[in-house]
Formats: C-alpha cells, structure tokens, sequence
C-alpha cells in the first residue's frame, strides 16, 4: 500500500491535531476520550471532504478538467470545500444543492456554507429533495461542455475510491501519531454518510494491520443500508490500493440509533452533544453530522458500552460552520 503512488494536490493543513478531551472525559466517567481534530484542515474552515479533494482534484486535472461539479444538501460541507479547492486551483466550479430538509428558513439557504459558496465563487442551484442529483450533474456537465469547457464531476460527499485515498491517509497519519504520542487507540468514532471517511479508514487500518476497530455514527441511512454502503466502498478502495481482500465484513461496523427524523433533521441528544462539547472542551461540533456522532458518542459512554480503562479517538469530521444555518435550534438552550 503505497499512496504516493496516486496523483494529490495539497490543500489541507496536514497533520491535524490529535488532542485529550479531559474536561469531557472526567464528566462523563467513562473512558479516556480523545479527539483527532479534522475540522482544522485550513481549507475554507476545514472539514473532512479537503482529505477527500486532495485526490479529487488531483484527478480532475489529471485529466484536463477546467471545471468541477458536485452536489449535496443545502448545507453541505463538501459542497463548500470543493468550490474553495475550485477556486484555489484557479477552476470553474458549480454547485448543486439537493433541499432534503424541505426548510425554506433564510439561514438555512443562504446562510452558513452556502454563504461560503458563493464567497468563493461557486454558483448553486437548488433542486427539491428526492431530485435524482446524479442525473442533473450529468445535465450540467453536458451545458458546460457545450460551452466548449471540460467538466470533472465528483459524486456527492466526494465519496468513491479515489477520495477515498483521502481518509486511507488519514488512518496512516493517525497511526503514527499515535505511536508518537504513545497513545494505545482502542476505538475509533466518527460520523458516516456518504461513506467515503469510513470506507478510507477502514481500509488504510486493515491495510496496515492496525487492529483499530471502527465505529462509525449514522447520519442518514438504516444500519444495514450503510454498512452495506460503507463496506462496498471499502473493498473498492481496497482494489484500487493493490490490496484487494483486506477488508472483511465484520470490520465494518455502523450504529444509525441517531440519526432521528432524518438526514438534517435536529435530535436532542444533538443540541446537548453540541452544547456539551462546547462548554467542557472549546469545541464547535455541527449539527448534522459531527453533532449526531457526538450525541451517540455520549450515550454509548453513559450506557457503559466502553471500557474506563479504554481510550476512544473521535475523528471531528468538521462542518462547524453548518451551525450559522441551523440559528435557531439553540434558542432553548440559550444560558441567562
Ligand atoms: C460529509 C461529512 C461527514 C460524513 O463523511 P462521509 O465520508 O460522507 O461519510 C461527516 N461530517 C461532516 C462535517 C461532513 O461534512
């Protein structure tokens, strides 16, 4: 497994830090938890999809492209972080938004990432939720084409094989760290949706024979669906290493007990997760993603599912930025 092997442009703030959370730790008395800090990536505010587009956009110019497209929800992170690598390596770049929330609130469309899209040049287009998102890029590929440019699309969340390589080098780099930290890692926790984060770390830990087992914390699909995905994804990225058959079933492990009415959609344990980290540690989570794997994080720990003898990475995947669209949702948590 050698990564260099593959084309990459340096877009992130790399290595990100790997950090105790003690504060947090001591008041939930559970393990010793610890935080691998994805959200410093630098790009545009950072996030876990700059890993991502570092071989993404190392592609698309490998291949000539002068543009790129992308899709995701409303306030989608991804979305944000392409059109600012666009903009940084001097391409086009259009963005489309699939509005699965059904919110029509000023803060959630314009607010937060989207704000952000548009600072750093990318135009949206906002389809309704349930639009075939795969089918209108290709439609927008087609007009840009027409246009005489060269179109590179990159699948929502950035989430195939070559993306990601993005997180395969996340688990290399969180391995040595911690080997110099001297920090034995007995979890590993983080948000999955698109997949391609866990597919990546999955595969770079069984690639080099870690033994670190992964969590990861649904946002969107049943456990079944996203295992399912992540795992497909996994041995596809396997394939694509030189790897092929590293990856067994069983170490793909997903718990989607959090991911309430639906994708997007505020929980409770969110809002308290995000308060929680906040006021103990200094640490803005989202509340889409990062916020829903804390909440389901907390609560494994107060149900006694760890060890307190175990150490617990969660890998902040970002979007924190996200916070700006959903004003509102902390009114009742407001301190007087
Ligand atoms: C996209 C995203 C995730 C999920 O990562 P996937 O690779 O899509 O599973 C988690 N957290 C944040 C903040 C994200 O933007």
């Amino acid at each position: 497994m050698q990564l260099t092997r593959f084309p990459r442009v340096r877009l992130g703030h790399l290595p990100t830090p790997l950090e105790p959370m003690p504060n947090l730790s001591k008041i939930l008395g559970g393990p010793s938890l610890y935080i691998k800090r994805d959200d410093c990536t630098g790009l545009s505010s950072g996030g876990n999809k700059t890993r991502k587009l570092e071989f993404l956009m190392a592609d698309a110019l490998a291949k000539g492209a002068d543009a790129v497209i992308t899709q995701g929800a409303v306030q989608s992170n991804h979305a944000r972080q392409t059109a600012a690598a666009a903009a940084k390596l001097g391409m086009g770049c259009v963005i489309l938004l699939e509005n699965r929330t059904g919110s029509n609130s000023p803060d959630y469309c314009g607010s937060g990432n989207v704000l952000l899209d548009h600072i750093h040049g990318a135009p949206t287009r906002t389809y309704p939720g349930g639009t075939d998102m795969n089918a209108a890029m290709e439609k927008v590929a087609e007009e840009l084409r027409s246009a005489g440019r060269k179109p590179y699309v990159i699948v929502g969340g950035g989430s195939n094989p070559i993306g990601a390589l993005g997180y395969v080098n996340c688990a290399l780099e969180l391995v040595v760290q911690a080997n110099d930290q001297g920090l034995r890692i007995d979890h590993l926790v983080h948000a999955t949706g698109s997949a391609g984060t866990q597919a990546g770390l999955v595969a770079g830990l069984e690639g080099c024979r870690s033994r670190i087992p992964v969590l990861g914390i649904g946002v969107r699909a049943a456990r079944p669906q996203q295992e399912e995905n992540v795992y497909k994804l996994a041995c596809a990225t396997a394939d694509h290493l030189g790897i092929s058959g590293s990856v067994a079933r069983d170490r793909v492990v997903a718990n989607c007990d959090y991911v309430g009415s639906g994708y997007g959609m505020p929980t409770e344990g969110m809002i308290e997760a995000i308060n929680l980290v906040a006021r103990t540690e200094g640490v803005l989570l989202d509340p889409v993603y990062s916020g829903k794997a804390m909440a389901g994080l907390v609560d494994l720990v107060r149900k006694g599912h760890f060890k307190k003898t175990e150490n617990v990475v969660f890998l902040h995947t970002g979007g924190s930025v996200g916070l700006f669209g959903y004003n509102g949702i902390f009114d009742s948590t407001r301190p007087t």
